[in-house]
């Protein structure tokens, strides 16, 4: 039984995601084998992990002794020679969390494929290669599946499965049940660029940045009014220099690009500048604001129509975006409202809340952005159009 309670969980790769990984199947009671290329990186990876591990102690989440048991079951495997490869024969299941490189990933998953059992399944954390591609080198591609947990993996409710062209599908529903074993919110997610929560998400920041380009309001005003107006936990401006303008950046690229260069989901020139500069936001002091020691945060301009209208415009893109996602059936609805909100915090389901709000408000708000640009980023989704033509909700 390659997924039974009890099996081995290797893990591959021991950065910030492959620390975390090993860390929440130790604590949910697997023996775990973590290995790395580099060793140094599993000595780092040993102590965020006896970290992390302190701190859910101090925060009651887990006794002394229950950390201590999670802390011994992890080995710790430097190396990746043939020995090395070796000690996960017995793992039932094996997730990749190596370096976002297609060539290094698919070696890494040919060779755990010559050492473990026939059923063992093999899980990539990729967040934004195909898993079709992953699995591609594969003898059995059947058995890859994509695992995208959010950083950091122990504390974030949410993972997404992936299926690739050639997984079983079964398997997808298994590993489903297994990671919703150890206290997650799984949703599943179609094979398609940023899976649900980095392709629905893009809006949030793209819409934003394009209406400070626009000279429509500061950085400051549109935090002030998505957090005050919309509800949001942080602005997206706020939130872009929390991520790192490098990281949000490079996701928004990959995105484009897997689009075939959809304009829906084009770059900000506004951001590409910032991480030329080296404003990548907090980690480096600098992004969108100043995170020196005696800094001054710029004051919004709190004019109540203002940010009614920033919201409005950056919601409708939302929905809209949320609700193409379920016309090319990257999610089905519940798994997209659910993503958005276990998976990043949004007040709201995007789709609940294009109910709430009207479909054809949503539409005529996307559809108003369309004519006074003119451009295609601002295209209806079809679903859109055809539920305000039959004045249909989008939840059924
Ligand atoms: P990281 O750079 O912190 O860690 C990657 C580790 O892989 C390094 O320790 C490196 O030494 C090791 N490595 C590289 N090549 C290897 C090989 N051939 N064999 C064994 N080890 C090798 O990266 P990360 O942030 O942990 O990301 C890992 C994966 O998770 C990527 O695919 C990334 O896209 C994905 N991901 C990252 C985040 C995030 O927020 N960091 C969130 C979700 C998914």
């Amino acid at each position: 039984m390659p997924l039974a309670a009890d099996t081995t969980v290797g893990v591959v790769g021991a950065g910030t995601m492959g620390a975390g990984i090993a860390q929440l199947a130790a604590v949910r009671g697997h023996r775990v084998v973590l290995s790395d290329a580099i060793p140094a990186a599993l000595d780092r990876a040993k102590a965020a992990i006896a970290k992390s591990l302190a701190r859910a102690v101090e925060k009651g989440k887990l006794s002394a002794d229950e950390a201590d048991a999670a802390a011994a079951r992890i080995a710790y495997v430097p190396g990746i020679g043939e020995a090395e490869w070796a000690r996960f024969t017995d793992c039932g299941l094996v997730i990749e969390a190596i370096i976002e490189d297609l060539t290094l990933k698919k070696a890494v998953l040919t060779t755990l494929e010559r050492v473990v059992a026939p059923d063992a399944v093999l899980g990539t954390n990729t967040s934004s290669l195909s898993i079709a591609a992953l699995g591609a080198g594969c003898k059995s591609p059947g058995r890859v599946v994509g695992i995208h947990f959010f950083n950091p993996a122990p504390v974030m409710p949410l993972v997404e499965i992936v299926g690739g062209l050639a997984t079983d599908p079964d398997l997808v529903d298994a590993v489903r049940a297994f990671i919703d074993g150890w206290g997650k919110t799984t949703v599943v997610a179609a094979d398609t660029p940023g899976f649900i929560v980095n392709r629905v998400a893009r809006p949030f920041y793209g819409e934003s940045l394009r209406i400070a380009e626009e000279g429509i309001a500061d950085f400051a005003t549109i935090d002030w009014a998505m957090r005050e107006i919309g509800g949001f936990k942080m602005g997206p401006f706020e939130l872009m220099d929390f991520i790192g303008n490098d990281v949000n950046y490079a996701v928004t690229c990959s995105v484009f690009e897997g689009m075939y260069y959809d304009s829906r989901y084009r770059p900000a020139l506004t951001q590409r500048r910032l991480v030329e500069a080296g404003r990548l936001g907090r980690k480096s002091g600098r992004g969108y604001y100043d995170y020196h020691d005696g800094a001054e945060r710029p004051a919004p301009t709190e004019d109540q129509t203002v940010g009614k209208r920033i919201v409005d415009r950056v919601l409708a893109m939302l929905i809209n975006e949320a609700v193409d996602a379920l016309y090319l059936r990257v999610a089905s609805a519940a798994d997209l409202d659910l993503a958005m909100t276990a998976g990043v915090n949004y007040p709201r389901g995007l789709l609940a809340w294009g109910d709430d709000l009207g479909v054809r408000t949503v539409l005529q708000r996307i559809s108003m952005l369309q004519d006074e640009y003119g451009e295609d980023r601002y295209r209806p989704s079809p679903l859109l159009r055809r539920l305000a033509k039959e004045a249909r909700r989008i939840l059924a």
